[in-house]
């Protein structure tokens, strides 16, 4: 069977990715983030390459849920489960050997009596400013204590995250960060030998001295930039990576071709007008499928090597190109609405700007149900 619409996930693009990091990480380890589905790429098909290319040490999903999927589909290296558990769930996570994430007090006491004598594989999660999940400086001495008396508790990893590190060519708060960390970390080291991690794509990138002891790579795996800021600083420095190949392809097929004449109005609002007589494709693609309705008669897609505007409202299921300079075009061809090659291609930035988000944003949102391939 042909797939209608489906994702083509470049194994050479993501080994290009890998050997990059690997190469900036030298015999530190690196933690490929595979959460929410892979950033949309497909949970199971990234964790498999992550695996099979000997790239990534560790995983790093979200949620339990995610954590389970990957062990059901046999994939064996370690998980870490980065996002909250209910603290019934943790007998569960134990039992089941992942690693996972604490980040408060209350949490602990919680988990503690909840999972008796049972060893838990965690990583503490501090606060070095972000204010999201994560201890304070001020708790460490207690949290300390606590885990003195409990030494089923496997303290495997400390971990920090970086609050504005993409968003800004000038890293003062991530250096505070940094140091904050570092601090919060040191008292554990006696005890201890925990994994320290705190650098994502950015950190990775831009700052060796934010590596410890593990790398977190998430977006910069799939080929994306984390943002143009870190593009620049990248450059600016001359840091060791200023290449990345972007991962994912989505794709799709002509549903219906028809001619169209000056006056008619294409789509529901009859937010586009037809001015000369023309040809307009129907692609089987819409809102349902992660294109967001914001790329409205804004984005475009390519088709035989030649870019093509999306005219009218994205529907749920379908959208309509303008195709009318396009020799040759035929109903089941494909349609490219991420990726191209040469001069014609749609970027997830180019789709990121219309939509005033951020590339994490457009891959992550494509629906799960669309068929991940990977190639060549
Ligand atoms: C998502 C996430 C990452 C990955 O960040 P990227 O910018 O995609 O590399 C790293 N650490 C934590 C805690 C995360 O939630």
């Amino acid at each position: 069977m042909k797939y209608l619409t489906w994702i083509e996930l470049s194994k050479s693009a993501f080994e290009f990715n890998m050997a990059n990091f690997r190469k900036l990480a030298g015999d530190l380890k690196i933690m490929a983030v595979v959460k929410s589905n892979a950033y949309g790429h497909g949970l199971y098909e990234i964790a498999f390459l992550a695996q099979e290319t000997g790239g990534a040490d560790m995983l790093g999903v979200y949620s339990l849920s995610e954590a389970n999927f990957l062990s059901s589909k046999g994939i064996s290296l370690p998980i870490l489960i980065m996002g909250y558990i209910l603290t019934e769930d943790f007998v569960e996570a134990a039992h089941k050997n992942f690693s996972v994430c604490i980040s408060s007090f209350d949490q602990l006491k919680a988990v503690a009596e909840k999972i008796g004598g049972r060893s838990l594989k965690i990583h503490l999660k501090f606060d070095s400013g972000l204010r999201r999940l994560g201890f304070y400086p001020e708790e460490i001495p207690y949290l300390l204590e606590f885990l003195n008396e409990r030494k089923n508790f496997h303290v495997e990893g400390l971990f920090s995250h970086f609050a504005d590190i993409e968003d800004t060519v000038t890293h003062d708060f991530a250096r505070t960060q940094r140091t904050t960390f570092e601090s919060m970390s040191s008292s554990f080291m006696q005890l201890y030998t925990p994994l320290r991690h705190m650098a994502c794509s950015a950190a990775g990138i831009l700052f060796k001295d934010t590596y410890f002891d593990m790398l977190r790579v998430g977006i910069s795996m799939y080929g994306l930039w984390p943002s143009k800021e870190t593009l620049i600083t990248s450059l600016k420095s001359h840091s060791a990576l200023t290449e990345l190949k972007p991962v994912m392809s989505w794709k799709t097929r002509v549903a219906q071709i028809k001619d169209v004449r000056p006056g008619d109005t294409v789509g529901y609002s009859r937010s586009y007008r037809v001015t000369r007589n023309g040809k307009i494709a129907i692609i089987p693609v819409g809102y349902y499928d992660g294109y967001d309705r914001l790329y409205s008669n804004r984005a475009k897609v390519v088709i035989n090597g030649c870019e093509a505007p999306i005219i009218g409202k994205i529907c749920m299921n379908m959208s309509m190109v303008d195709v009318s300079h396009i020799a040759d075009l035929k109903r089941d061809d494909e349609v490219i609405l991420i990726g191209g090659c040469g001069g014609s291609q749609v970027t997830a930035d180019f789709l990121a700007g219309i939509s005033g988000t951020i590339n994490y944003e457009v891959v992550t949102r494509i629906n799960s149900s669309i068929p991940r391939i990977i190639t060549d």
